[in-house]
């Protein structure tokens, strides 16, 4: 029985497999952003250079987790309470300024450090205020205490001489803050990766004038700006470039100079009026095009030549939601490659289909899914609605991409499959 072709991923030729074009990003490409050193204070988003060595312990000294009162834990009574006399205060930032003595009770604050004793260790144990009593000068602790309680250790949150954070690490807030508790002002990062981006097609018009007859707005360079400047690059945007071989072209071939990377949508299909791959061809070399996704089989990968260089080009499909799904997927570890980042791969999570779903095997399939709180606890994907390559809608209401491996033909109600969260990938 003949086929027709309402199916547009009827098989014509062979369709790569994600995870075959994945590795080939990760055997061929290498970081092409240099390194440069940046404050501390802009660094968050960007990719380490260097490994960063603890050059000291933090915290720099002993010091106490609580509002209370600093002792020997040997003058200590271990079965009755104990009284003290308070002969010292230690605030946080101001140190005791002499020595610790046998058989006194030291008024110490959160943070306060702990002193050291005249000729050896100082007080090794702090009572919470609240579980004592103060009266006049002497406070009366009751037993019951373990050695060192309340008490923080210098080092303990990061030795010196450790590995804090690796090279090719995506600095997030915490890293940021993590530096910064080392005292460190500057770090050497990659320069954020120089993207020129270009949207193909007549039919295209841009924001901010009236569409012409038979036309729609350019959506795809706005969403991929963001998505690009999400993953701190600095992008020029081309605008729109006609569906003319020529034209096409002369803009890839300018746009090579002064940039590491080459994205563009539309056209990479085999349309007649699509002509970015033989461009790419005739610039440079095509690696790879067609990916065995839905959606988003229409990417091509390849480099155009500049000058002896050769420039990453990276074709995504036209469709909107293709758009994401292949930036998501394959764009984006590409990017963090070239970037320099050392981990590429987002995490999967496991969540349970809120649907069921009829699958052809020999491709992977992504389902634009909100996640809803199951009832039996944990969390449950239900489609966000119509899955078109056309459709941004429903991308714009999902929570993220369920994706279905290549084998899998059914997808059963409630059984588990892997999750994307757009968070996780931003
Ligand atoms: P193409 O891959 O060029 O054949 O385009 C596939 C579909 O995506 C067509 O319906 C195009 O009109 C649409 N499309 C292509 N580029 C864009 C864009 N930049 N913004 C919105 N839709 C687009
Ligand atoms: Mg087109």
């Amino acid at each position: 029985m003949t086929q027709l072709s309402d199916d547009c991923f009827a098989n014509d030729g062979r369709l790569m497999p994600l995870a075959e074009a994945l590795a080939i990003l990760d055997d061929r490409l290498v970081t092409v952003a240099p390194v440069e050193t940046v404050a501390l204070g802009a660094a968050c988003g960007r990719i380490l250079a260097k490994a960063v060595v603890a050059s000291d312990d933090v915290p720099p000294h002993d010091n106490s987790a609580v509002d209370g009162f600093a002792v020997y834990f040997d003058d200590l009574s271990p079965d009755h309470p104990t009284e003290l006399p308070v002969t010292g205060r230690i605030a946080a930032g101001h140190p005791l300024g002499r020595p610790a003595r046998r058989g006194e009770a030291l008024r110490v604050f959160t943070g306060g450090v702990m002193p050291h004793g005249a000729s050896g260790p100082g007080p090794d144990t702090v009572l919470m205020q609240e579980d004592c009593a103060l009266e006049g000068e002497v406070v009366r602790i009751p037993p019951g205490v373990a050695r060192g309680a309340n008490r923080r250790s210098a080092g303990e949150d990061i030795a010196q001489g450790t590995v804090v954070l690796d090279a090719g690490r995506r600095l997030r807030p915490e890293d940021v803050g993590l530096l910064a508790s080392l005292g460190q002002s500057e770090v050497a990062v990659h320069a954020a990766l120089r993207v020129a981006l270009f949207s193909t097609g007549d039919e295209l018009g841009d924001i901010g004038r009236r569409l012409g007859p038979g036309t729609i707005f350019d959506s795809n360079r706005y969403t991929l700006a963001a998505l690009l400047a999400g993953l701190g690059c600095r992008v020029t945007d081309l605008g729109i470039v006609g569906d003319d071989r020529d034209t096409l072209e002369r803009a890839l071939h300018d746009a090579a100079g002064g940039h590491d990377l080459l994205i563009t949508s539309g056209g990479v299909s085999v349309g007649e009026e699509d002509h970015v791959r033989p461009v790419v061809k005739a610039l440079g070399g095509l690696t790879l095009w067609r990916l065995a996704i839905k959606p988003g089989r229409p990417v091509a990968l390849g480099h155009v030549d500049d000058n002896g260089r050769a420039v990453s080009f990276v074709g995504l499909p036209g469709n909107p939601a293709a758009v994401i799904v292949t930036f998501l997927r394959f764009a984006r570890p590409l990017i963090l490659k070239l970037s320099g980042a050392a981990a590429t791969a987002p995490t999967l999570f496991s969540v349970r289909a809120g649907f069921s779903h009829d699958k052809k095997p020999g491709r992977r399939e992504f389902v634009r899914c909100r996640l809803i709180a199951g009832e039996a606890g944990g969390m449950v994907a239900v489609k966000a609605g119509r899955q078109g390559a056309g459709i941004l809608s429903t991308v714009s209401a999902a929570d993220g991409l369920v994706e279905l491996p290549e084998e899998m033909t059914y997808v059963e109600n409630g059984a588990a499959v892997d999750f994307l969260p757009f968070n996780e990938v931003r």
